[in-house]
């Protein structure tokens, strides 16, 4: 049975560590410098920051120099990202653009569209957001109700899309959407639709989360009209160019490293002379780190084409969905026993405002810890999905 998912075995390259050394150093420079303060719980938004991390060349990192890319590895781009997270570093504002946008524009889009997004979000000046979610279209991503309605020379789109992250400075959002009526077959006759946020007839209202965060909205589509030239990929193929997107939204270090720094915190915090109940604990803990993450850098390297590949574009052809599914799953659930372990091992009260690290870390991640296993998949539709690749088709 287990001969269906491939997590082949690596290590890492030396460029790649020379970068992870690169990458180390400017974020301790960063938090010297006092460039941002860190959170759990979801990444901040800062541009600056993302400017500051494009001119090191680190967003689009993989793309072809053409449209602003670096030609570096899918490994190498994986060696920022973990060391984004373990510093707690503030990437909302180019996370999307930089994992899921600028590989589906590299695959479906149309020149003109790689030439004026591409080089924007390399650059860190143009930040996407993602707009897939509706009210009652979750998990159930077909039954999307937003429809757009042909229009001379573009499209009319009328709908609503919900916990839209970053809609609010985001400048774009990809649109699923449905562009013919029900056939029957749920998942024709959508498709991608890019829709600037600050057109007429978009409405970005606000949803704060518990703690009073504003990270999500609801985004009202009234009639916004779309040009032909921002539809990406062909009309009515959105649900196979959207599905093509999950292996990078669930497979990298953001799905098990979030609450990453509050681990470190918590090890500073028991000293050098932990009792042994704190051992145990941490050996599991650390081991656990180390078998997700060589899951995580076992896809990484099967996306990544190689020194002589197509700067990736094939890539995006290799189905690993369930093993990204496997990762963020197993991933999200480790995320959550580094809080229960923080909670077990200390004997805080955790603030929001405290001034010490490890219990502001605690404090936020509790708070935010529902999310991981929501955001990108639930974690019953991934088990779903898991076993229909396991154990085929229920008889
Ligand atoms: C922090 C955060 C950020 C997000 N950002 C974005 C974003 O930027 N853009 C975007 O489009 N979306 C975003 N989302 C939305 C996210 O993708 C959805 O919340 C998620 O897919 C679940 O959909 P839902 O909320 O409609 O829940 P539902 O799909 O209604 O699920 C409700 C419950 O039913 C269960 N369930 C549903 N179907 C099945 C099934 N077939 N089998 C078994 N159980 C099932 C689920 O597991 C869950 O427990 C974000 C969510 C969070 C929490």
């Amino acid at each position: 049975m287990f001969d269906q998912v491939d997590f082949s075995s690596l290590e890492l390259p030396v460029s790649a560590r020379k970068l992870q050394q690169e990458v180390r150093e400017f974020l301790q420079a960063e938090i010297a410098a006092g460039a941002f303060t860190r959170h759990l719980g979801h990444t901040e938004f800062n541009a600056e920051f993302t400017r500051k991390v494009a001119a090191r060349g680190w967003i689009g990192m993989t793309w072809p120099k053409r449209y602003g890319g670096r030609e570096r590895s899918y490994l190498e781009r994986f060696v920022v990202t973990e060391e984004m997270l373990a510093a707690a570093a503030p990437c909302a504002a180019h996370w999307f653009g930089d994992r899921q946008t600028g590989p589906s524009l590299l695959r479906y889009g149309s020149e003109q569209q790689k030439q004026r997004f591409l080089p924007a979000i390399a650059r860190g000046e143009c930040y996407f957001a993602l707009g897939m979610s509706e009210p009652n279209s979750g998990s159930d991503l077909a039954s999307v109700k937003t429809r757009a309605e042909r229009a001379p020379n573009g499209w009319r789109v009328t709908g609503q899309k919900v916990w839209t992250s970053w809609a609010h400075k985001a400048h774009a959002f990809f649109v699923l959407c449905r562009t013919a009526p029900d056939s029957g077959n749920r998942h024709e006759g959508l498709s991608q639709l890019i829709v600037e946020l600050n057109a007429p007839g978009v409405t970005v209202r606000p949803i704060r989360f518990m703690n009073g965060q504003h990270h999500f909205n609801e985004v009202f589509l009234d009639n916004v009209f779309v040009p032909d030239d921002m539809v990406v990929g062909e009309i009515g193929q959105g649900w196979k160019q959207v599905t093509s997107e999950l292996a990078f939204e669930r497979s990298g270090p953001e799905r098990y490293m979030t609450t990453f720094p509050l681990f470190t915190e918590l090890m500073r915090r028991l000293g050098t002379a932990p009792d042994a109940r704190a051992l145990e604990m941490v050996g599991k803990l650390t081991a656990r780190l180390w078998s997700l993450r060589r899951m995580s850098l076992a896809i990484a390297m099967t996306l990544d084409p190689g020194p002589d590949g197509d700067n990736g574009v094939a890539r995006a052809t290799v189905d690993l969905a369930t093993e990204a599914a496997l990762v963020k799953d197993m991933g999200t659930f480790y995320e959550r026993e580094i809080i229960d372990a923080a909670r077990l091992l200390s004997e805080v009260e955790p603030t929001p405002d405290a001034t010490d690290t490890f219990e502001r870390y605690l404090a936020e991640t509790i708070v935010c810890s529902p999310v991981s296993t929501i955001r990108g998949g639930t974690t019953q539709v991934l088990r779903g999905l898991i076993a229909r690749k396991l154990l085929g088709p229920l008889k």
